[in-house]
């Protein structure tokens, strides 16, 4: 059976895991290298991008999951995972750190210039009708992305602007926004359906 993992140091992990309950996985708290060691894919939750790398950093996961990132198993992050999975962040705090993975800058609370928090019906490219409903919280937005990454979302600021709010790069998809908290699990199924469980047959 498909075992995905939630980085479980900080922030929304036990709305993550409720989301995936439902999907016919098993799912699994990450606190430590020995508990990766034992997922095939991970979820990374919304909460403090600088918090979480430096837990991470503590508990001996940084090296860990960028090689977990590296060696290509399935991750998703939603807000502050979204910014730990991207290869450029902007507004970062001296000395962040981030797993990487996804060739794109992220500028984080970009939204959170504007106004804080803010929700949104979004068009989301490969998940059909009803639109998903959008919640940001001082979230990131994608600046520019690699051509290896694909836009499954956008939002347009007041200026007309576009800018990306949920990304897949191979094996990651990362979202601007929080999927974990509106009682919609479309973006997890998303994930486990379309990401991990592909991956798994082509494993074999
Ligand atoms: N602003 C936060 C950060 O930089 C992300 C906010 C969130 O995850 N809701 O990590």
């Amino acid at each position: 059976m498909l075992r995905v993992g939630v980085l479980a140091l900080q922030g929304d992990f036990r709305e993550h895991i409720t989301s995936l309950t439902s999907l016919n996985v098993a799912v699994q708290k990450v606190r430590n290298p020995e508990e990766l060691k034992t997922v095939n894919a991970l979820v990374i939750p919304g909460g403090e991008s600088t918090t979480i790398s430096m837990l991470t950093k503590r508990v001996g996961l940084l090296e860990p999951l960028r090689k977990f990132v590296k060696d290509g198993f399935a991750v998703y992050g939603s807000c502050a995972g979204m910014i730990l999975l991207s290869d450029n962040v902007k507004d970062a705090i001296e000395g962040q750190e981030t797993f990487g993975g996804i060739d794109m800058v992220v500028r984080r609370n970009a939204f959170g210039r504007q106004v804080d928090s803010f929700e949104t019906d979004l068009k989301f490219k490969g998940i059909t009708d009803p639109a998903i409903r959008a919640v940001f919280i001082r979230a990131p937005w994608v600046e520019s992305v690699g051509s290896s990454v694909e836009v499954l979302a956008e939002v347009i600021d007041e200026s007309g602007t576009k800018h990306p709010v949920a990304v897949r790069s191979g094996n990651l998809l990362a979202t601007s926004f929080h999927p974990e908290l509106t009682g919609d699990n479309r973006v997890h199924k998303f994930f486990v359906e379309n990401i991990c469980r592909q991956l798994a047959s082509s494993k074999g």
